[in-house]
């Protein structure tokens, strides 16, 4: 039995052509009008500057919103982890790239069977001897026997200090032992910088994406350096896609928060002619108890993730949101006092971080012609919800 044969998926599939007022709470809900600009946004950005298009769907871990980016021109999408990818390619995406290292024997062997049932086009990262050996072995033990059947990027540590070869010569390394294995084809470079995401000058983000081009240009010309061809440089995200972009070493743009964009993302000062994208995931909650001078909301971290700070509120106005435990949200005026909202009034939130958002719930709510007087268009599935491995 999955989890949306439950009692609470078809409650919500009964919402479907019913106002948004009929949506329980708290909800995940997504603003789908907002949510179509932002998808077209970026697509017209990518389709504009020549540059392939592979949104990490780790944010909204749905295959149906992996398919409308996909329809919309991105050429597949990016996952973080094995199961992500397998449930996107159980619900019919047919080219993703796990764009993270992946050792675990067992875990690979998942994805080497997938591999070999030849249905979905694969790619993943590796950035050690130890890695790249172990899909092999595991390909082999799958009988993955086609050249080419996976696609391998090498990922390059551009600054995070998080996974990847130093710059330079090591990346000659994996590539030389990586055309030994002819079952993998060697794809590029993976080459993503996580912490300049959230720097919110934009001065400071074009200079560490400026440092990490150099990154890359010096692993380019040690593999050059061999006679090894690089046949793509993929990275970037939401909050520095206009640097790499402009660089002219990176081909691909692997942005994933663009599309429901939260409050974190809208604490970064935006970069001069950047395309602007619009808050399009909310957390609908409503007010359960009221004190004189506070209003109470049934939202709290069991709603959304708090890691990137605490939800902002978008309705009603001037309302500040603090910390209340798990199922609770505290809610004070900014200004007098005279907007607090009343007993049973909805409260509409920005959730801080979107992609831990979302694994929080087993469905989002897709609401047409607004938050406040919208249709329920459809009940989204978080297909991958909870696929950590
Ligand atoms: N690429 C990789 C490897 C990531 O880990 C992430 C997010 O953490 C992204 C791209 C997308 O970043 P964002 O959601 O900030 O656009
Ligand atoms: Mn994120």
């Amino acid at each position: 039995m999955t989890p949306f044969s439950s009692e609470r998926w078809h409650r919500a599939e009964a919402w479907v052509g019913h106002g948004v007022a009929m949506v329980d709470t708290p909800a995940l809900v997504i603003d789908l009008d907002a949510m179509d600009r932002n998808l077209a946004r970026m697509a017209d950005f990518a389709h504009t500057r020549g540059m392939r298009l592979r949104p990490h769907a780790k944010m909204h871990k749905s295959a149906e919103l992996a398919l409308l980016q996909m329809a919309h021109g991105a050429v597949g999408v990016c996952v973080q982890k094995t199961d992500e990818a397998l449930a996107l390619a159980r619900g019919g995406v047919s080219d993703i790239y796990i764009s993270n290292e992946v050792i675990a024997p067992a875990k690979l062997q998942r994805l080497a069977e997938a591999v070999r049932a030849h249905r979905t086009r694969f790619a993943i990262a590796v950035d050690s001897v130890q890695g790249l050996e172990a899909l092999a072995a595991a390909l082999a033990h799958a009988g993955v026997v086609q050249p080419d059947a996976i696609d391998v990027f090498i990922e390059v540590d551009v600054g995070q200090g998080r996974c990847g070869v130093p710059p330079g010569d090591a990346a000659v390394v994996l590539a030389q032992r990586l055309a030994g294995q002819p079952a993998m084809r060697f794809a590029g470079l993976q080459a993503y910088h996580g912490s300049a995401q959230h720097l919110r000058a934009p001065g400071e983000r074009a200079q560490t994406i400026q440092g990490a081009a150099e990154a890359v240009k010096h692993t380019l010309q040690a593999l050059s350096a061999q006679g090894i061809e690089v046949p793509l440089v993929t990275g970037a995200g939401t909050g520095t896609f206009l640097n790499e972009a402009s660089l002219g070493v990176w081909g691909e743009l692997q942005c994933g928060s663009y599309l429901f964009m939260d409050a974190d993302y809208a604490s970064n000062q935006a970069t001069l002619d950047a395309p602007v994208f619009e808050h399009a995931l909310f957390v609908k909650s409503q007010v359960i108890s009221r004190g004189a001078a506070h209003a109470v909301c049934d939202a709290g971290h069991k709603s959304h993730a708090i890691d990137s700070g605490l939800p902002t509120v978008a309705f009603p106005e001037g309302l500040s949101f603090a910390n209340g435990g798990d199922e609770h949200g505290v809610l004070r005026s900014t200004g007098n006092g005279t907007n607090l909202p009343a007993f049973g009034e909805t409260v509409w939130l920005v959730p801080g971080h979107c992609d831990p958002t979302v694994n929080l719930h087993d469905f989002m709510v897709g609401v047409r012609g607004g938050l406040a007087a919208g249709v329920v268009e459809r009940i989204v599935r978080v297909d991958a919800r909870g696929a950590v491995g």
